[in-house]
């Protein structure tokens, strides 16, 4: 017995019909309409499709559906393509749209209207959702649905060379406007638009709807399992009529499952724009955006998106998954591979009175705990340093291992020092502490064998980078922003804090995109689009699950 984790519903489906022989090959394809940039959500179904494609030596397409023209943009097509490839998936040469098959979708079009299973309607859109009926009441046939096949064949071919205007007339599938299934209440094919399109430009002016070419997409590529979101399963009844009226050489079968939803955040790109519109974010790649480009812009690295939707699973139930799941994948990910360095966010000065002025030793500090084999880098040492302003606290509790007036605490990887004075200026804020260094305690050379329970990061004045960085929080502040009426209102005025932080000189060299563990306080990546050399701008990616008992067991270990 293999003790392979348990397949999931749709992988399953997929290993029966393999198995049966229905298939010898698996097609999938992920479909996004290029109306905005991709999400967490969509993480997961680019997964999916690639994932099934991948394990079982099959094929996937990326397929932009670009049915709406004007809504879609071809940067939003560029992020598309960037985020799926980031993501470590790789559609080869199956890049493909829609519009790619304008013609033939026109050619089923015609079919269906010779085949007497469509016609061409020409009430007003309001007399059509008035003829539809609601969720109670059956709709009523259309007085023109009884049309016969070569007037509506006359009419099709007129609004396709552009005789009447937007609205005028509509191809209508004719199926049952008393179907319980609203979705079958003979459904729209086709409409008029006078609008270019991005790919065709100016040769339609009438544009498939989106099931109709949805459908025949999927069957023209040979898709074997159309994988949807749980919205569209009223919708299969009609994905199937499609495949029954025209009966394409390749018949793809549409599976269903549940969303993923992210606590704290909302995953739909409409309201994505929203923010964008409102200003509450600076753009798609805004670190705190779910989108891919916004977690990558943050250093999310893909690998750890991957695992995330792993975790998740694929099922029909609807889930809220929380925040710290992602985080732990990224956590896991960045904790073996990220470098430590040392960074004080809230500087302090901290003078060492009995330190020699001019005196620069350099400490060798490792660069990651368990992983001996990335080395160690120079940090200076010298009589000024900052340290972080929550590690001193005048009146601290008996518990409190940092520093405090008369107390004593490690400097990692450097001295072990006491505070002796505390300095504050006119309205009583602290803004320096006199300390002095016990010269035998040198980490690692030390004769001494003193322990102190505490143990602090620091930065060298003199060699200190000053640094802008941004720490973020959840944009939210309840977990399912959607539940309430206006997600406007939910906002967390503090997802942002940027801060003017001092960090080590070794991290002067940091490459774009490099993330590295600030000890203490987190994994933290350059910016891509704002960091350099010079003016540094570095996000946090996440901080650390429970930083201070980590560096209290560290110090009670010596
Ligand atoms: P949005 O409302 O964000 O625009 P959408 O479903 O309209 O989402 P599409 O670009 O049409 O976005 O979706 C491409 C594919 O991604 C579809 O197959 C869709 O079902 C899937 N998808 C979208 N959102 C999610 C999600 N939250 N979880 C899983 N799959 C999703
Ligand atoms: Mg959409």
């Amino acid at each position: 017995m293999s003790d392979a984790p348990p397949r999931d519903f749709i992988r399953q489906i997929i290993f029966e019909d393999l198995e049966s022989g229905k298939h010898d090959e698996i097609v999938t394809r992920f479909p996004p309409e290029p109306n905005g940039y991709l999400h967490v959500g969509h993480v997961m179904s680019i997964c999916l499709n690639f994932g099934v494609g991948e394990e079982n030596d099959g094929r996937t397409f990326l397929r932009f559906d670009d049915t709406n023209p004007g809504k879609e943009k071809a940067e939003y097509v560029r992020a598309i393509e960037r985020d799926v490839h980031w993501l470590g998936f790789d559609w080869e040469d199956r890049l493909t749209h829609a519009s790619d098959y304008f013609d033939q979708l026109y050619d089923s079009a015609e079919r269906l209207v010779e085949t007497g299973a469509a016609y061409v309607d020409s009430l007003s859109a309001a007399e059509i959702r008035e003829y539809r009926g609601t969720l109670t009441a059956p709709g009523k046939n259309s007085p023109h649905r009884d049309r016969g096949v070569d007037e509506n064949l006359d009419l099709l071919r007129r609004m396709r060379a552009g005789e009447f205007k937007d609205g005028e007339h509509v191809l209508r599938a004719k199926i049952d406007m008393a179907s319980p299934n609203m979705n079958l209440r003979d459904p729209a094919l086709y409409r008029i638009r006078h609008i270019d399109h991005q790919r065709t430009g100016d040769k339609w002016c009438i544009y498939p709807m989106y099931d109709f070419a949805h459908t025949l997409s999927d069957a023209f590529e040979g898709i074997t399992h159309s994988l949807c979101t749980l919205e569209f399963e009223d919708h299969r009844p009609l994905y199937d009529w499609f495949l029954d009226q025209l009966k394409p050489e390749h018949r793809p079968r549409q599976i269903e499952f549940s969303r993923l939803n992210l606590a704290y955040t909302i995953t739909s790109k409409r309201n994505l724009n929203a923010l964008i519109e409102g200003d509450v974010v600076s753009g798609w790649d805004d670190p705190r955006m779910p989108t891919i480009a916004g977690m990558r812009r943050r250093g999310y690295p893909a690998a750890a998106m991957r695992e995330f939707v792993k975790r998740g699973g694929v099922t029909k139930k609807d889930k809220l998954i929380e925040m710290g799941v992602l985080e732990n994948c990224i956590r896991e990910q960045l904790g073996e591979s990220a470098e430590r360095r040392m960074a004080v966010l809230h500087p302090l000065k901290v003078v060492l009175t009995n330190y020699p002025d001019d005196q620069v030793e350099i400490m060798q500090a490792m660069n990651h705990p368990n992983r001996p084999d990335l080395g160690t880098r120079d940090m200076p040492f010298s009589r000024e340093l900052w340290i972080e302003r929550e590690d001193f606290l005048e009146e601290a509790p008996r518990k409190f291992f940092r520093l405090k007036p008369g107390g004593e605490v490690r400097l990692r990887f450097g001295y072990i020092i006491r505070c002796d004075e505390v300095i504050k200026n006119d309205t009583g804020n602290v803004i320096e502490l006199r300390c002095s260094y016990d010269p035998d305690t040198r980490s690692g050379t030390g004769t001494s064998d003193k322990k102190v329970k505490g143990t602090i990061h620091w930065v060298s004045a003199a060699h200190a980078v000053p640094a802008k960085v941004r720490l973020y929080d959840r944009l939210f502040t309840v977990p399912d922003p959607n539940s309430v009426d206006d997600f406007m209102t939910v906002l967390n005025p503090d997802s942002l804090e940027t801060v003017d932080a001092v960090l080590e000189p070794a991290l002067k060299t940091l490459a774009a995109g490099q993330s590295v563990q600030f000890e203490r306080l987190g994994y933290f990546c350059t910016d891509s689009e704002e960091h350099s050399a010079e003016a540094p701008v570095i996000n946090r990616i996440v901080t650390l699950r429970d930083s201070w008992a980590k560096i209290e067991r560290q110090a009670m270990s010596g």
